[in-house]
C-alpha cells in the first residue's frame, strides 16, 4: 500500500504550527494547537480531527510542504473519524465507483478531462476549446473527493487503476502525452496527492486555466474587454495547487475584468461550505456561504466566477440571491470573445 511522504521530526520540532494556527475553522492558542498537533502526528486522537472541516487548506499553510491535511486524513481513517455520517460515506463510494464500463476511443490533442463531470461538456465550445477532444466518467475519476470522507484508501485503491485506463483506453493509442484537467481536483490530483502517495503519473497534467490561457494569448486580438469587476470563488483542491491561483489574475488582465480586493481571498479564501453541509455541521456552512457571499457584494462584485461545478452548484443560488451572477471561468472568457 502506498505511503504517505511526511516527516514526523519536522512537525515535532514544528514550533510556529502554521498549518493549525492559520486553519479559518479550528481556533485554538499556539501551545494547544502544538499539543493537539503532536498527538497527530504520533497517531493519538486530537481534537483537530473532529473539527477540521476538510477544507484542504493547511496543504497551503505548511511552509515545510509536509502535507498536513493528507495526514489529518490519514489519521481520521486510521482511528475511525467519520466527517461526514457513515451512510453518506458508504453510498459515496458505491455511486462515484468505477464501473468497468470504458472502451477504447481514440483522442487527438489537446485531450480535455472531463473527470466526472461529463454534464458541463457544453461548455468545453467556443473559440477557446476549438478542436479539442474530451474524456470522462467513472472509470477515469480521479476520486480525489475521498479526502474529505476520511478515505485515502479509496484513492488509493482507486487512482492507479484510472490512471492505467487513462493510459490505456485514451491516452497510448492515440500517441498523446498531455492531459487537460478540466477540474481543478484533478490537477491537484495528479500534481500534489499522487506524488505525496508514490503513485506515478504517466503523462504530462495540465490545467485548465493554462491551457485556456495559452490559447487566448494566441487569440489576443480578438478579446473585446468585459470591464467587469468579478470574484473568483477558489476550490479547495487549489490549495493542492496554490501556483495556479495566480492563472486567475493572468486570465483577468487579458479578457480586462477587475479582480476586487476582498477579505476572503487568496490563502484566506472561504470554502464553498458544500462540503460543510454534507457533514451536517448546517449552522458553520450557512454562516460560511453569509460571510462569503457578503464580501464578494461588499467588494463591489457584479460576476462570481467559478473554477468548480460543485462550488457553483453550492454558491449559486445565494450569488444570485445577493445580486450578482454566477459563471463559470470558461463562459466568463468566451463572453470576452463575444460568444
Ligand atoms: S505540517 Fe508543517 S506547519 Fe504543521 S506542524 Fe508540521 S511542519 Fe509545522
Ligand atoms: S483541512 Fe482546513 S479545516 Fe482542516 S485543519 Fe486543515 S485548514 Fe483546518
Amino acid at each position: 500500500m502506498q505511503r504517505l511522504r511526511f516527516d514526523p521530526d519536522l512537525c515535532l520540532k514544528c514550533e510556529t504550527v502554521d498549518c493549525i494556527m492559520r486553519c479559518q475553522y479550528i481556533h485554538l492558542e499556539q501551545d494547544r494547537a502544538k499539543e493537539e498537533h503532536d498527538r497527530l502526528v504520533r497517531g493519538r486522537m486530537s481534537s483537530i480531527l473532529h473539527e477540521c472541516v476538510t477544507c484542504y487548506a493547511c496543504e497551503e499553510y505548511c511552509p515545510h510542504g509536509n502535507h498536513p491535511f493528507y495526514l489529518i486524513v490519514e489519521r481520521q481513517e486510521a482511528l475511525s473519524v467519520h466527517p461526514v455520517p457513515v451512510p453518506i460515506e458508504k453510498s459515496q463510494v458505491v455511486m462515484m465507483g468505477p464501473r468497468g464500463k470504458i472502451r477504447p476511443r481514440e483522442v487527438q490533442a489537446p485531450v480535455i478531462n472531463m473527470c466526472f463531470f461529463g454534464m458541463m461538456k457544453g461548455g468545453i465550445r467556443g473559440r477557446i476549446f476549438e478542436g479539442v477532444s474530451t474524456i470522462g466518467g467513472p472509470d477515469i475519476f480521479c476520486n480525489l473527493m475521498f479526502l474529505h470522507f476520511a478515505r485515502n484508501s479509496t484513492i488509493k485503491e482507486r487512482l492507479p487503476v484510472m490512471i492505467g485506463n487513462i493510459m490505456k483506453f485514451h491516452l497510448e493509442p492515440s500517441g498523446v502525452h498531455e492531459l487537460i484537467c478540466y477540474h481543478d481536483e484533478c490537477y491537484g490530483t495528479y500534481t500534489s496527492w499522487a506524488p505525496a502517495f508514490g503513485i506515478e503519473v504517466p503523462f504530462k497534467p495540465v490545467h485548465l486555466f493554462d491551457f485556456m490561457l495559452k490559447r487566448m494569448l494566441d487569440l489576443k486580438d480578438e478579446i473585446r474587454p468585459l470591464g467587469f469587476t468579478v470574484a473568483y470563488q477558489r476550490p479547495c483542491s487549489s490549495r493542492l495547487c496554490p501556483e495556479t491561483d495566480s492563472l486567475v489574475d493572468d486570465l483577468f488582465a487579458l479578457i480586462g475584468v477587475q479582480r476586487p480586493k476582498r477579505r476572503y481571498e487568496y490563502g484566506r479564501a472561504l470554502c464553498c461550505a458544500g462540503v460543510i453541509d454534507a457533514a451536517q455541521r448546517f449552522d458553520l456552512a450557512e454562516e460560511n456561504r453569509r460571510k462569503n457571499v457578503e464580501d464578494m457584494r461588499a467588494a463591489g462584485a457584479q460576476y462570481a466566477v467559478f473554477n468548480c461545478p460543485f462550488c457553483f452548484w453550492t454558491l449559486a443560488e445565494p450569488v444570485m440571491k445577493a445580486g450578482m451572477v454566477p459563471i463559470m471561468m470558461s463562459d466568463l472568457c468566451l463572453m470576452a470573445f463575444g460568444q
